[in-house]
């Protein structure tokens, strides 16, 4: 059996020291406020929004919603940005993608100011995640792979870490973040050849493939740590992820659940953004 590694520990630990930092922003009246762009009504966005919405309720971020109807055109998406971008109450900017088709990805993202871009989008952020500067923010779930790590003390430094998956919003990110803690990383994809040998070669595991119960107990062993950022609905209609969990509970040292892990410390990992973009701009 191996030891679960729930987010709601990381979650309860990271919002403690976020309300800290939001109340003493609003002595000074400053009031962290998240401005959420949502193109559409599609049933995921929808969903994510309501639980972004709750968790800066709880710690007390505001939340400002920016709602285009689901034909809007580019012009209208970016005026909305520029508006964002000026407005000095506004700190931070949730954009929902994918973006409708006639709309072109790398013109929305590089419109937006890479200081208020607290959900890792734009190319100032990722390449601050590559270059350690400061500038803009880590994609929050490939942040909430490390949070996760880091909370449970698992050891990085001079570990082997295979990370499955290479997209800009999980894997590279992850990959460069572990790679900051000093450990040995190889990131896998769709051509990599045995990947089961490849996982068993690490003693920490980061899959995000996309892929629902891909991998299984002859890509582990024991002594590994799992972390599965894989979020499918089931035949059953039930939250799973990449990682067939019985198989892999039974075999490696400790790994995260779906649902209750890694997604669960996504949204905090974002309302944490917000306030310190909040007390960033206000230095
Ligand atoms: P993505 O853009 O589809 O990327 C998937 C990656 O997995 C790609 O790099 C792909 O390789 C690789 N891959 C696919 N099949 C593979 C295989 N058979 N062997 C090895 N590698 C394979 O997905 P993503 O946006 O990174 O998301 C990954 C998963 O995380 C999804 O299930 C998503 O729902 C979930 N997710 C969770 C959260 C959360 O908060 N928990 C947030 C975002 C996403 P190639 O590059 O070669 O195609």
């Amino acid at each position: 059996m191996s030891t679960i590694l729930k987010g709601a520990p990381v979650v309860a630990a990271m919002n403690e020291q976020t309300v800290a930092l939001c109340e003493a922003l609003k002595a000074e009246n400053i009031f962290p406020t998240l401005a959420i762009v949502r193109v559409g009504e599609r049933e995921d966005d929808i969903s994510y929004e309501r639980g972004v919405t709750k968790r800066c309720e709880k710690i007390g971020v505001a939340v400002k919603k920016f709602l285009l109807p689901a034909d809007a055109t580019q012009e209208a998406l970016l005026a909305v940005i520029d508006e964002i971008n000026k407005d000095d109450g506004l700190h931070g900017c949730l954009l929902f993608r994918p973006l409708p088709k006639w709309m072109d990805d790398q013109t929305i993202r590089a419109a937006l100011k890479p200081e208020k871009d607290v959900d890792g989008i734009t190319d100032q952020s990722l390449a601050g995640v590559f270059t350690n500067v400061e500038t803009g923010f880590p994609p929050c779930t490939a942040q909430a792979c490390v949070e996760i790590l880091d909370y449970y003390k698992v050891p990085l430094s001079g570990k082997r870490v295979t990370v499955v998956g290479r997209s800009l919003v999980v894997g590279k990110p992850a990959a460069m973040m572990l790679d900051r803690r000093n450990a040995t990383v190889t990131m896998c994809h769709s051509r990599t050849r045995d990947l089961p040998a490849v996982c068993r070669e690490a003693d920490v595991v980061v899959i995000a493939m996309g892929r629902m119960g891909a991998v299984d107990a002859s890509c582990l062993r024991a002594g590994q740590t799992v972390v599965d950022v894989g979020i499918h609905v089931n035949e059953e209609g039930k939250l799973c992820g990449d990682v067939k969990f019985a198989e892999a509970e039974a075999v490696v040292d400790a790994i995260t659940p779906v649902p209750g892990g890694v997604g669960t410390v996504t949204t905090s990992v974002l309302v944490k953004h917000v306030v310190e973009a909040a007390r960033n701009m206000h230095k």
